[in-house]
């Protein structure tokens, strides 16, 4: 399924719309993968949920077995979180640029594998015995690189100390030549010593001179004749022999050839993973996906997930759904859960009112996103689901602003409604959350009205369709229409304060509430009082031109409201402690002069 830039936004998939994070989306609710490989996989199948039943049925039956086999599920899910980005180590090895540490997490990884092969099979379910059979063992090459790469190698492939004892006999010999030659440089040393009396002499190395016996010019007069002058410091002079020399030709040397046999062994290690390429990239693969079936087989048992029936009807039911964000973000007993009822024929459009912040939005992603968990074959937040695949879904959502490209709030809406209009089917699931608001009311009805009747027309679009409108009016369209349904967000009221119920209820509603939602917001209770007297005024038709009464009312009120809050700013910056009687007084004189003026 294809799903677009504002579904993908609008329905927070991978991040949220506030601040662009993983935190808060659906992919973080999801994503309990173990592998990178796995992790990307995830995201993978989440932007592309599946169209054909089979495949959405295989994933389904394969998390369903894993989900109630889960000790097994487990263990799995630990022994993949032993293995490494097998699919980055793949390319290393493709491009040569592999190193000594890769190979070593190369081996690990691949020593995982018959581990899990066995834990798949002892669940005996064809899907996984196939999955279980497409996994190459490595043996030979797990062998080789525990027999030739130490446990703990450096990353670099030319400075040695990447080969252990014991896999290459020349390499051993070299190694103790390099060996026996520090231990003679160090016996030397001590012979030099006893016979010079020097007792600070000393031998040292570095890269441009070599090897070199070292005396302070203080004792530089009792080095004796055999010693030959190599260097002049400030405070001591550097000297070799013919003995230091043939030793350092000799130490040297093996230095050298160790450092470029290590890297030949390395690089047939290398070309040994290079020649089964094939086979870590496939298993890469089938990890990968395994991860992911594990993943929604613990969520689906963590966060008490049913297994929805997908099918090819044009039917979605969903009994006692959740949002699968939401829930986790509140405490999940506190989310109250929906039922949803929604086909092609009596119940192709659900128009839901409801006051502000009764959870009309959540609602309707609420169905989106379980529509999608099922299509991408995950677990469903609801106790019952049955979801009539659809081929894709279409979400306006909000107001977003895409200034940075030049459109107004009200022109990405209409965008977005424009797109919908044009490409959704009769097996597309919209979701249309206040369509219209970014306009006069007026206008933004009448859009509204347009879209809900285009839309519904089975000769034109006839799709599925959840629309959340605070134009109350719009429900009288369930009575002109078949195909509507008014459903509302039940709220209770107490002594001017309303009780969110947060469950769905059939049949309009009239009163938004928002009076209120902006009370609980903290708008200052001026504007509320006169709000409220606006709206009284309102609901009992006031005049004939509503709009001319209040904009005359309205000025007034919110030129007096700008001052006071004038005032009130001015008032909070002013400091007591560094004011003169005078400028109080005449602080107070200018705010009186402004109050005079209303
Ligand atoms: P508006 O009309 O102002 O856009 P709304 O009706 O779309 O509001 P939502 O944004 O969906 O309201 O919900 C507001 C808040 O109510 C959510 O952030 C969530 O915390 C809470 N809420 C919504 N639905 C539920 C639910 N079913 N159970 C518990 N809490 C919920």
């Amino acid at each position: 399924m294809a799903l677009d830039y504002s579904t993908i936004r609008n329905l927070e998939i991978t991040t949220t719309i506030k601040d662009n994070k993983k935190e808060g989306s659906l992919l973080w609710v999801l994503d309990k993968t173990k592998s990178p490989m796995g992790g990307r996989k995830l995201k993978q199948w989440i932007l592309n949920p599946l169209l054909q039943p089979e495949l959405i049925n295989y994933r389904l039956d394969i998390v369903e077995k894993l989900n109630n086999n889960l000790y097994i599920t487990e263990k799995l899910s630990k022994l993949i979180d032993f293995i490494y980005d097998l699919e980055r180590i793949g390319t290393k090895i493709v491009y040569n640029t592999v190193n000594p540490k890769d190979l070593v997490a190369l081996k690990t990884s691949l020593s995982k594998l018959p581990l899990i092969k066995d834990s798949l099979l002892q669940l005996d379910h064809p899907p996984l015995n196939d999955l279980a059979n497409k996994i190459v063992l490595l043996d030979d090459l797990v062998n080789i690189i525990d027999k030739g790469i130490v446990d703990n190698p450096p990353t670099h492939v030319k400075e040695g100390g990447i080969i252990k004892k014991g896999f290459n006999e020349e390499l051993d010999k070299l190694k103790y030549t390099a060996e026996n030659g520090r231990k003679w440089l160090g016996e030397y040393e001590h012979k030099l010593r006893l016979e010079t009396g020097i007792k600070t002499l000393k031998i040292g190395y570095n890269k441009v001179f070599g090897y070199y016996i070292e005396v302070t010019r203080t004792n530089a007069h009792l080095v004796p004749e055999s010693f030959q002058r190599k260097q002049t410091l400030a405070n001591a002079e550097r000297y070799f022999t013919a003995e230091l020399k043939e030793y350092e030709e000799l130490i040297l040397s093996a230095a050298d050839k160790i450092i470029q046999l290590e890297y030949n062994l390395f690089c047939d290690i290398r070309q040994r993973a290079l020649d089964k390429i094939n086979e870590i990239q496939r298993n890469s693969e089938l990890i990968a996906e395994l991860d992911c079936f594990c993943t929604f087989a613990i969520i689906a048992s963590e966060n008490k997930y049913t297994k929805p029936i997908v099918d090819t009807s044009d039917e979605i039911i969903i009994k006692a759904g959740r949002h699968p964000v939401i829930e986790q973000m509140i405490a999940k007993e506190n989310f109250i859960s929906n039922d949803t009822l929604m086909d092609c024929r009596d119940n192709r459009m659900l128009i839901i009112t409801g006051p502000n912040m009764a959870g009309k939005s959540t609602y309707m992603r609420q169905v989106a996103l379980i529509t999608l968990m099922a299509q991408i074959g995950c677990f469903v937040p609801a106790k019952f689901a049955k979801i009539g695949i659809v081929d894709r879904i279409f979400t306006r959502v909000g107001a977003s602003d895409d200034l940075s490209s030049g459109q107004s709030t009200f022109m990405v809406e209409m965008n977005e409604l424009a797109n919908i209009l044009k490409n959704a089917t009769k097996k597309s699931l919209i979701i249309l959350d206040e369509v219209g608001r970014g306009t006069s009311t007026f206008d933004g009805m009448s859009i509204a009205q347009g879209a809900v009747e285009y839309i519904l027309n089975p000769e034109i679009l006839g799709a599925k369709t959840l629309f959340a409108t605070h134009y109350h009016q719009l429900t009288s369209l369930e009575e002109k229409y078949s195909g509507i349904k008014n459903y509302s967000i039940a709220v209770k009221e107490e002594n001017d304060q309303i009780i969110f119920l947060h469950s769905i209820i059939p049949g309009g509603s009239d009163k938004s509430y928002g009076i209120q939602v902006a009370k609980l917001a903290g708008v200052p209770s001026p504007v509320i009082r006169r709000a409220k007297d606006i709206l009284h005024q309102l609901e009992n038709g006031y005049g004939s031109n509503n709009e001319v009464a209040i904009t005359k009312d309205d000025d007034l009120f919110s030129h007096a409201f700008e001052d006071y809050l004038e005032i009130i700013e001015e008032l909070k910056d002013l400091d007591l402690n560094n004011i003169t009687p005078i400028e109080a007084m005449m602080f107070l004189s200018s705010i009186k002069k402004k109050l005079e003026r209303r």
